[in-house]
C-alpha cells in the first residue's frame, strides 16, 4: 500500500521500464509517473524535491538504453502529456511534448501544412524529438521549430526558450545537457498545400522505412551517429558485422546501424555489441563512432 501522498500524485513504485522503451530492455523504476498536465508534472517534480531524489525523463524511450538494474529516483514518462493546436491558416502549431511525432506528421498533413512529411517513421515523442533534434531525409525538428516551453527541474519554473538559444546541430541541442523538461513546442509549417500530395509523400516515406529498416523487431533506431560524409550503417556493413549476435542482441541483417533485441537481450548484450563495433571501426578507420542512443541508469544520462 502506497503512502497516501504518493497515491494522490499517481506515483507508482517498482514499475518495469521494459514497456516504456522500444528496445524492451530495463529494470524497475523505484518511482514512476506519467503526468497528464503541467500541474501534475509540477506537483511530481515538487514531490521529488521534497524526497531529495533524482528525476529521469523519458518520452517514448525510442532512443534510450535503460540499465537492467533498478533505477533509483523518480522516472517521469511524458507520453500522456499529448495533444496539439493547429492553425491551418498561419501554419502555427502548438504541441505538447508527449505527442507522438508520426501522429503530428499525419495531423498537420491533413490540415494542408507542409514540412513534416519526413518525420512519419520516427517513433518518438515531440519532446524527445526536440531534445535529440530528430531528423531524416534531410529534414530535422529544428527546421520548423520556433520555441519550446520547459520546466526547470531545479526551480520548477516554466520558461520559453527560442530555437536560436538551443544550439541545434546534427542530433544535438543544449536540452541534452540542461536539467529541463520540455512540456510543449511551437512550430511553423507551410500552410495551404495540397493534402493529397502531402499524404502521398508521407506514405512513400513510411514505406521506404518499412522496407529498409527492421521495424517489426525491438530496436532504438540508429545506434551510432553518421560520421561526416559517411553512413555509419555502411561502415558497419562493410566490416561484415551484420548478423553478429551477443546474447539476445543482434546487429540487424537489414540495416547494420540497428541493433535489434531478438530474444530477451540485456542492456549489457547491447553495450557489448556497441563496443565491438566501435573497436572494429576504430581499428579499420582510425575514428570513433559516437553513439546517438542515450543511456539511462548507468550512473548518468549520457
Ligand atoms: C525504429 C526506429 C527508427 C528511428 N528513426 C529515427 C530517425 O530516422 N531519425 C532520428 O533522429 N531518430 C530516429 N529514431 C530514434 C528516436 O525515435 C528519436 O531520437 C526520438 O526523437 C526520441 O524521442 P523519444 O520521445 O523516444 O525520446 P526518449 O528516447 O524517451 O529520450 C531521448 C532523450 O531525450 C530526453 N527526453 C525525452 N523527452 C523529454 C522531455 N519531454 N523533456 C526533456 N528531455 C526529454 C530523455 O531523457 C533522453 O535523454 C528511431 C528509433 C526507432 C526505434
Amino acid at each position: 500500500m502506497l503512502p497516501q501522498n504518493l497515491e494522490s500524485q499517481k506515483i507508482k513504485t517498482l514499475v518495469s521500464l521494459k514497456s516504456y522503451n522500444t528496445w524492451k530492455i530495463g529494470g524497475l523504476a523505484e518511482f514512476f509517473t506519467e503526468p497528464k498536465s503541467i500541474d501534475e508534472l509540477s506537483s511530481v517534480i515538487a514531490w521529488s524535491k521534497r524526497q531529495n531524489i533524482p528525476c529521469h525523463i523519458i518520452g517514448a524511450g525510442s532512443n534510450l538504453l535503460i540499465n537492467d538494474k533498478n533505477l533509483k529516483g523518480l522516472t517521469i514518462c511524458m507520453r500522456k502529456m499529448n495533444g496539439c493546436k493547429i492553425d491551418p491558416i498561419t501554419g502555427i502549431v502548438e504541441v505538447f511534448s508527449g505527442e507522438p511525432i508520426p501522429n503530428l506528421a499525419r495531423k498537420v498533413g491533413k490540415k494542408g501544412l507542409h514540412g513534416l512529411e519526413w518525420a512519419i517513421g520516427i517513433p518518438g515523442t515531440i519532446g524527445g524529438g526536440t531534445v535529440m533534434n530528430a531528423g531524416a531525409q534531410g529534414g530535422c525538428i529544428a527546421d520548423r521549430l520556433i520555441s519550446v516551453q520547459v520546466i526547470s527541474l531545479d526551480q520548477g519554473h516554466i520558461l520559453e526558450i527560442k530555437k536560436n538559444e538551443l544550439n541545434y546541430s546534427y542530433r544535438k541541442s543544449i536540452l541534452q545537457k540542461e536539467k529541463l523538461i520540455v512540456v510543449s513546442a511551437c512550430f511553423h509549417f507551410d500552410p495551404g498545400h495540397d493534402k493529397n500530395r502531402i499524404n502521398k509523400l508521407t506514405n512513400q516515406n513510411l514505406l521506404h522505412r518499412l522496407t529498409t529498416q527492421p521495424y517489426q523487431i525491438p530496436s532504438c533506431g540508429s545506434v551510432f551517429q553518421n560520421p561526416q560524409d559517411h553512413k555509419a550503417g555502411q561502415i558497419i556493413e562493410d566490416l561484415g558485422l551484420k548478423g553478429l549476435r551477443i546474447g539476445g542482441a543482434e546487429i540487424s541483417s537489414l540495416h547494420a546501424n540497428f541493433i535489434v533485441n531478438t530474444n530477451n537481450a540485456t542492456a549489457k548484450d547491447i553495450l557489448d555489441l556497441m563496443e565491438i563495433v566501435q573497436e572494429r571501426v576504430q581499428k579499420k578507420h582510425g575514428f570513433l563512432l559516437h553513439t546517438e542512443v542515450k543511456r539511462l541508469g548507468f550512473n548518468e544520462i549520457s
